[in-house]
């Protein structure tokens, strides 16, 4: 179900992330089986949603409509049961407690982000047009507008440097905006390297970066790949706050 879970009290107090993978759900076919795309094209998706949602503990998980755009929408009195409003953006933002913020990928990078306070997390969709127009960026303003604490971020599995086959003029453009993202791939063909883009514009944004980006295009057993199966389901990246900073899984030995 996870390919990476940080519980609250793992790594920052109050904050708890994942980055799902597609095993654990109820789709079938190309979808199976945790598919946690879109509700209307597979009917198994509400099911993911709601293992998902029990396994995390969570009050709901709020996901948006991702347009490839910069836009970052605010979570405010998130009630239980809302599981898609129907608002264009590519990043979410919240201090409510309990909530998840769900981002859905499949080759595309999903970064997620907390402040070191634990009080306010993030989570964005970051393909090619959204990195370079500057998604990142614009969730981390957004952050920083709601607490002063040093921010992290962590980038969860997408397609990888050595996979990521463009036209060399797409290479070019980006690395014209992005030059970290010049890449081959292992065929020697022009490739972006997204994880490498994102890691390095946060780094000069001066947030701190873990990466567990393992590549969902040479791992089909594991990741849905819009590259391998255009039909893909779609894998995910939660994070949610706590609001109860001082807990811990460890809170017993206290
Ligand atoms: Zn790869």
């Amino acid at each position: 179900m996870f390919a990476l879970r940080l519980d609250p009290g793992d790594t920052v107090p109050g904050v708890g992330l994942a980055f799902t993978d597609r095993l654990g759900g109820r789709s079938q076919g190309s979808w199976s089986s945790l598919n946690l795309g879109r509700v209307g094209v597979d009917p198994a998706v509400h099911d993911n949603l709601e293992i998902v949602r029990r396994e995390l503990g969570l009050r709901a998980l709020i996901r948006v409509d991702q347009m490839h755009t910069t836009n970052v929408h605010v979570v405010h009195d998130a009630v239980d049961g809302q599981q898609c409003p129907e608002v264009e953006a590519d990043a979410l933002v919240t201090t409510e407690p309990d909530v998840g913020l769900l981002i859905r990928v499949a080759d595309c990078v999903p970064v997620l982000f907390a402040s070191e306070d634990g009080s306010v997390v993030g989570a964005a969709h970051a393909g090619r047009v959204g990195l370079l127009a500057g998604v990142l960026e614009a969730t981390v303003e957004t952050m920083r507008g709601l607490s002063p604490a040093p921010l992290r971020a962590w980038i969860g599995p997408h397609i990888c440097g050595d996979c990521y086959e463009v036209p060399e003029p797409m290479r070019d453009a980006a690395a014209e905006i992005l030059p970290a993202t010049r890449a081959t791939t292992t065929w020697g063909t022009p490739a972006i390297d997204l994880g490498a883009g994102a890691d390095a514009q946060l780094t000069e944004m001066g947030v701190h970066v873990e990466r567990h980006d393992r590549c969902t295009r040479t791992d089909p057993e594991r990741f849905f790949s819009h590259r391998v199966d255009a039909a893909a389901g779609r894998q995910a990246g939660i994070v949610f706050c706590t609001g109860r900073v001082g807990e811990s899984r460890k809170v017993g030995l206290g």
